[in-house]
């Protein structure tokens, strides 16, 4: 099939590259000029293991191109995937990136008369396709919906093991406005033997909204776990979350083994999630089922424990250095949200970091992958943590889960290291006299 996708973004790129290697042919379309140039050159514009490599097979196999003509690209293809972005301003969802994208494939769409499907495949609240993206298109391409095809296709994939989850996805969600459309567009997917579920637009972006909000609950309500640990005293978190997770409604048995399924390393304790898609997500969930007349009090308080977690660290801190942190300097380790990306859009290290400097701490940080201008940054752990009066680990990059407490010890000033992500063996740490504190520990 070939296809255009509008917008080339994380997920744009993740899924053009995709189903180019799927056999399909693929123009991915992006505004951003330099985005464009680099992507031309084999560049990605993210981290992501195995982008380049794959982005530069497809583009030698002339299955993938990159442009930032939309109207030639949407003339000349059966498919067309909407995935720009839709942040969250104030609460409540932007879809002024849909809008301009849709009013653009419609007004291409009235230079040709063959049958495309448009599918949206960015996160978009239940009703926003067939209200907002069908009435547009039709008014720019003077044609009724049954002349094109709609679609909506929400996208799972988790940043840091992208490709896998765009090249072997768990399952396929097609909302389609009729018929025809969803037959249509699932031929993109003729080679993917996943599950397929073809449902109405509403539901399945319903679908990706709940799938969110359920792992950012899970995360939330472990976090508030160990608050309550923290203050009872005696309690490692860690420990707690070992026993939950042996329950066999959540580690079933294979014989003698156990499986451990991904959803657990979403019930345990950290500073809290980040990312382009939890908080944006639960943030707009929230304020539309407000509008549509639900006060949804859980997803309220997910979004409170959450903003809240990263002053957690902050008072693990001062537990170790007392109320007063002016001038101290604080090695910070992770900037990204999460390891293997260098995403840092809503990343607990940025709230940490602001409350940090706000008290007169000298911040120094270290990621392997994030380069930020506006965030002092050291190129090794080594110079991040010289002298320095604490460290604090916030993104569990495989590089620090090696770092024995020997290597704190040498190099700091007072080897004090506060574990926010619980990477570490707290036995270990402790008894190499470092003063150790985690998340969920008393
Ligand atoms: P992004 O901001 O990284 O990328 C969006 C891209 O669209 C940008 O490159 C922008 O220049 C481009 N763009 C915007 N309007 C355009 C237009 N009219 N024409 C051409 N290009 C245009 O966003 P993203 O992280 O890729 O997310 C896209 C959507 O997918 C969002 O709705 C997001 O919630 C959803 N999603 C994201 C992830 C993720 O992990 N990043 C996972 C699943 C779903």
């Amino acid at each position: 099939m070939k296809i255009s996708i509008v917008g080339t973004g994380y997920v744009g790129l993740v899924t053009g590259v995709s189903l180019a290697t799927l056999g399909n042919q693929v123009i991915c379309i992006d505004d951003n000029q330099e985005k464009v140039s680099k992507i031309k050159n084999g560049i990605a514009p993210f981290y992501e293991p195995k982008i380049e490599q794959l982005l530069k097979k497809v583009t030698k196999q002339n299955s993938f191109e990159i442009t930032t003509d939309l109207t030639k690209s949407v003339i000349e293809s059966d498919v067309i995937i909407i995935a720009v972005g839709t942040p969250t301003t104030n609460n409540q969802i932007d879809l002024s990136y849909i809008k301009k994208a849709s009013e653009q494939i419609g007004k291409a769409l009235a230079q040709t008369n063959k049958y495309k499907v448009i599918a949206v495949k960015s996160t978009v609240l239940p009703g926003v396709t067939e209200k907002i993206v069908k009435p547009i298109i039709e008014k720019y391409s003077k044609k009724k919906i049954g002349e094109f095809g709609l679609c909506m296709n929400p996208e799972f994939l988790r940043e840091g093991c992208a490709l896998e989850d765009a090249l072997n996805p768990d399952r396929i969600i097609i909302g389609q406005y009729d018929e025809k459309s969803g037959k249509e567009f699932a031929k993109i997917y003729s080679k993917v033997s996943s599950p397929k579920i073809f449902t109405n637009l509403q539901t399945a972006e319903m679908t990706k909204y709940a799938a969110n909000a359920l792992f950012a609950t899970l995360i939330s309500f472990s976090n508030e776990i160990a608050r309550i640990s923290e203050n009872i005293g005696k309690i490692d978190v860690l420990d707690v979350w070992k026993g939950v997770h042996l329950d066999r409604r959540l580690s079933p048995f294979n014989g003698n083994s156990r499986i451990k399924p991904g959803v657990l390393r979403y019930i345990s304790s950290g500073c809290g999630f980040g990312g382009s898609c939890f908080p944006k997500d639960v943030k707009a969930l929230a304020s539309f089922a407000a509008q549509s007349g639900v006060q949804s009090m859980l997803l309220k308080s997910v979004m409170d424990i959450n903003n809240t977690q990263p002053h957690r660290v902050i008072l693990l801190l001062k537990k170790a250095l007392g109320k007063n942190i002016k001038g101290k300097k604080i090695a910070v380790l992770g900037l990204a949200f999460k390891p293997n990306t260098d995403d840092t859009r809503e990343s607990p290290a940025l709230l940490i970091i602001e409350e940090l400097i706000s008290e007169g701490a000298k911040v120094i940080s270290h990621d392997p992958m994030v380069h930020r201008e506006d965030i002092l940054r050291a190129g090794t752990v080594e110079e991040a943590i010289k002298n320095a009066d604490a460290a604090i680990v916030v993104t569990a990059w495989e590089e620090y889960l090696k770092l024995p407490p020997i290597f704190f010890k040498k190099n700091m000033k007072h080897p004090v290291v506060i574990d926010a992500r619980r990477i570490y063996d707290k036995n270990s740490f402790l008894s190499a006299g470092i003063e150790y504190k985690g998340i969920g520990l008393s």
